[in-house]
């Protein structure tokens, strides 16, 4: 049987159904390729309300962490086309093929894409009693402790191992790195000071910069952060051009019914306009992305721009997983 001849059953037993009663007659599983409570887990959650809200079911969250963030949409790729399952995942779309040799799916052809959603800065913190005060005598200590600073992150790939393999090509410093499911449970062992520095979204550090718990040196973005203004940009604090910006996407598998990934897209417009979502993210330092961007087409000319810049950037460090 062919994949066509499936894609167009699918599609027939789908219009049978709706003709039946319009689609989401159930709750929708989104896969979230991080642990909960960390930061991708964040946004999903809110995100899951306010699409929730505009199909009139409920979104179930389904971590599913490990390996980077890769494990997620390798399931999302073998997961039923019906509109049942989909999943939010970041930045780590457009480095893992290019950090990945066997990496089980092809972002650009595997998987609807649905369109962006946020994009979130990301913040340089420490443990509380790591002696620097600031951004440059941070970079100085690390610099010239090396041989004992560790840096945690989300795994190979992960917007936290990004940003430090970026930190430690800048300050040409290679740091003992310490991978995690997520940077939720990193967060935690930076609060216990089992490690020393972490670079992560702040959907999951304001809290624990506004309550003092960690030391925050730092964001990534150009600008800035409105919720965050006592930190300043890497870039403008002792490193020059340094910039990351962690943007998210919504997809579903490869042959979901053209209706229910209109009915989705519809969905994710409401949800990015929804005050409830837009002020959530503000107030974690993160922005909802313009209408144009929430759609098929700006989510893959984004995910499509982002792999040809990533992947040169990647080949030149080195860094890969067999
Ligand atoms: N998104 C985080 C990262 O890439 C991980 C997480 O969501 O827990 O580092």
């Amino acid at each position: 049987m062919t994949s066509r001849f499936l894609a167009g059953a699918a599609a027939l037993a789908f219009a049978a159904a709706a003709s039946a009663q319009p689609y989401p007659t159930k709750s929708i599983s989104l896969y979230v390729p991080f642990a909960a409570g960390g930061p991708t887990d964040t946004v999903a959650r809110a995100l899951g309300v306010a699409m929730g809200k505009a199909l009139g079911q409920t979104i179930v969250v389904e971590n599913v962490p490990g390996a980077g963030g890769t494990i997620a949409p390798a399931k999302l790729k073998g997961a039923n086309a019906d509109g049942y399952t989909i999943m939010l995942a970041h930045i780590g779309m457009s480095t893992a093929p290019a950090l990945y040799r066997k990496l089980p799916y092809k972002p650009l052809e595997d998987f609807e894409h649905i369109g962006q959603v946020v994009d979130v800065p990301m913040t340089f913190i420490a443990r509380k009693d790591l002696p620097p005060n600031d951004f440059k005598g941070l970079v100085d200590y690390v610099k010239a402790n090396k041989d004992k600073v560790t840096l945690a992150n989300a795994g190979l790939g992960a917007a936290s191992h990004l940003c430090g393999l970026l930190f430690m090509s800048a300050i040409q410093a290679d740091l003992t790195t310490v991978p995690y499911k997520g940077t939720a449970p990193a967060i935690n062992d930076l609060l216990g000071g089992q490690v020393d520095v972490l670079c992560d979204q702040t959907t999951n550090t304001t809290s624990y910069i506004k309550s003092g718990r960690i030391k925050a040196y730092a964001v990534t973005s150009k600008t800035r952060v409105d919720s965050l203004k006592e930190l300043p940009p890497a870039a403008e604090a002792g490193l020059p051009g340094f910039e990351v910006n962690v943007w998210h996407g919504v997809y579903a598998p490869k042959g979901t019914p053209k209706p229910a990934v209109d009915r989705l897209v519809s969905a994710l417009q409401q949800a990015i306009a929804d005050p409830g979502f837009v002020q959530k993210m503000a107030e974690l330092g993160s922005q909802v992305v313009g209408k144009e961007k929430a759609t098929p087409d700006g989510l893959r000319t984004h995910l499509r721009a982002e792999i040809d810049k990533w992947t040169p950037i990647i080949q030149k460090a080195g860094v890969y997983a067999d």
